[in-house]
């Protein structure tokens, strides 16, 4: 069976892929094209990893190679399905877990490629967080929206304060509604430790594209992918790192 969750993270791997590429560009779904050429790609094509393992990966039309974004992103959610299924076993919170991978790869695509969180995708996925406590009963009923409204303002805050010293768009109507997400998924008052995880792997991830020299004082740094990877490790981990900070 964990195979067959591996297989279904591959699958739905290709459709983040495809919605990643169709989304920014304001399209509704399409078959998997070259982004070159237009054309179509073929069936054996409209997964990127399988294509790339026999090196026929190259566009038949033009040449033009499969960007490597779409087997990392493949390989990404299959892992990340195959790891689910074995630490939460069959249930409704893996249900909206596989979900909430999907969503957070589109997210990571968009933000880094395009600068982008999407209000189309951002939407429903809170919409989808805020019904998910009333299947799981995980929290008490009040946590997931105190937790996004929290996430919400401190991320509200931050934007204005950032975008007062160092001009419009350091942070984004995007990232609010990320962390509003992220706040909602985790509840209160684990969404402290999401926020103060992001904050600390933005600062890290920040201050080492600097010395390497990938990005300078005054570029920008797309923050989505700290709010996913806090959210991730609080959502995995966050009891047993909120237990050794606190009692250690
Ligand atoms: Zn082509």
């Amino acid at each position: 069976m964990t195979v067959l969750c591996v297989f279904l993270g591959l699958l739905v791997g290709g459709l983040v892929n495809q919605l990643g590429s169709d989304l920014p560009a304001r399209r509704s779904l399409t078959p998997p094209h070259c982004p070159y050429c237009g054309r179509v790609r073929p069936w054996w094509q409209w997964l990127s990893l399988p294509a790339h393992l026999v090196g026929r990966s190259g566009c038949p039309s033009c040449g033009a190679p499969i960007s490597l974004r779409h087997p990392l992103v493949e390989i990404g959610l299959a892992v990340a399905y195959g790891y689910l299924w074995i630490v939460f076993e069959p249930s409704v919170k893996l249900a909206f877990y596989l979900l909430y991978s999907a969503i957070f790869a589109l997210i990571l695509i968009t933000d880094i490629e395009r600068r982008l969180i999407l209000n189309v995708v951002m939407y429903p996925a809170i919409v989808i967080a805020l019904i998910a406590n009333f299947v799981t009963r995980e929290l008490v009923w009040w946590s997931p929206p105190l937790g996004g409204a929290i996430g919400f303002a401190f991320f509200l805050g931050a934007a204005l304060v950032g975008n007062a010293l160092f001009g419009s768009g350091a942070l984004g109507e995007g990232d609010v509604s990320l962390a509003a997400f992220v706040g909602i998924i985790t509840g209160f008052p684990l969404v402290i430790e999401a926020l103060i995880l992001t904050i600390v792997i933005g600062a890290a991830a920040s201050f080492i594209l600097l010395v390497t020299g990938v990005r300078g004082l005054h570029d920008h740094v797309p923050y989505g992918p700290f709010l996913v990877a806090g959210a991730v490790i609080t959502l995995l981990w966050g009891y047993p790192i909120a237990e050794w900070f606190l009692y250690r």
